[in-house]
């Protein structure tokens, strides 16, 4: 398993499943960032959209609404969403 450090943190880790989430978008098969950086990052930008959150929340329930959205999430923070 290759050694895998947080851009945003700084921490690395050599077993990445323990400090990191899945994330199928990536090469090696984690996120990015750390789960702690993540949890932040993600925080940090629902507090920033917090019109977005709710129409996400409403997409949900309305597939027609997410093809409407027009701010795109992160790639990095889709999982959390979709
Ligand atoms: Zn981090």
């Amino acid at each position: 398993m290759a050694y895998k450090i947080c851009p945003r943190c700084g921490r690395g880790t050599d077993d990445p499943a323990t400090m990191f989430g899945r994330n199928k978008r990536e090469k090696d098969g984690y996120s990015t960032y750390c789960s702690t950086c993540k949890r932040e990052i993600n925080r940090a930008w629902a507090a920033a959209h917090p019109e977005k959150i709710k129409l996400k929340s409403l997409a949900r329930s309305d597939a027609s609404l997410r093809v409407r959205a027009k701010t795109p999430i992160p790639a990095d923070l889709q999982d959390m969403f979709l």
